[in-house]
C-alpha cells in the first residue's frame, strides 16, 4: 500500500546515477562508478498523499542484461533516460521499452522518458526536443527534459512516475 518501486533505466552514462543521487542527496556526482547498482528508499508526498519509494539505480551495461530484466520485473514504474548529447542512447530507448514490456508481460507500464543533460551547451545537443516528444508519444509515456547537474525537473520526474503508477 502506497509503496512504489521505481527503476531508473537506460544506456550507460546517460545520468541514471547522477539523477538518482541528485534527487536523494541534493548533490551532483560527476564520477559515480558506472557498474554499481544501488537500491534506495525515500518517503515523499505526491498530491498530498504519502508514497514510500524504493528506487533502483540500475547499471545499463549489456553484460548485465539478465540482471536487468530481473530488476525490471519488480518495477512498478520506470524512469527511462537518454542523453540529449548522445544519439545512440536515444536510439536505444526503444529496446529498453521493449525489455520493460516483456519483463512485465503488460502492454501499459508507467514510464517517464527523460531527456537528460539539457544544461549542456546547444552545440552539444544532437537529439532535439521534438524527437523526444514524438518518441514519448509513440511509446505512450510521459516526457521531461532534465538536468542532474543544474537540478532541472529531477523531483518532478519521480513525482510524475508516482502519478502514472497511481493511475494504473
Ligand atoms: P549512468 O551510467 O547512467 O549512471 O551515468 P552517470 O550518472 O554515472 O553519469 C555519467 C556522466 O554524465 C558523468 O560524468 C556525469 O557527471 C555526467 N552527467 C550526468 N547527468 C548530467 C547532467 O544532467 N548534465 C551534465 N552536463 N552531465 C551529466
Ligand atoms: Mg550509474
Amino acid at each position: 500500500e502506497h509503496q512504489y518501486r521505481i527503476c531508473v533505466v537506460g544506456p550507460g552514462s546517460v545520468g541514471k546515477s547522477a539523477i538518482t543521487i541528485q534527487y536523494l542527496s541534493q548533490q551532483f556526482v560527476s564520477d559515480y562508478d558506472p557498474t554499481i547498482e544501488e537500491y534506495y528508499k525515500n518517503t515523499i508526498y505526491v498530491d498530498n498523499k504519502v508514497a514510500y519509494l524504493e528506487i533502483f539505480d540500475t547499471a545499463g551495461q549489456d553484460e548485465y542484461k539478465s540482471l536487468r530484466s530481473y530488476n525490471f520485473q519488480s518495477g512498478d514504474g520506470f524512469l527511462l533516460i537518454y542523453s540529449v548529447a548522445n544519439r545512440k542512447s536515444f536510439e536505444e530507448v526503444l529496446d529498453f521499452q521493449q525489455e520493460i514490456l516483456n519483463s512485465k508481460d503488460l502492454n501499459n507500464v508507467p514510464i517517464v522518458l527523460l531527456a537528460n543533460k539539457i544544461d549542456l551547451d546547444e552545440k552539444f545537443h544532437v537529439v532535439t526536443k521534438r524527437e523526444g516528444v514524438d518518441c514519448a508519444s509513440n511509446l505512450g509515456c510521459s516526457f521531461l527534459q532534465t538536468s542532474a547537474k543544474k537540478v532541472i525537473n529531477i523531483s518532478e520526474a519521480f513525482q510524475e512516475c508516482v502519478r502514472l503508477i497511481r493511475k494504473q
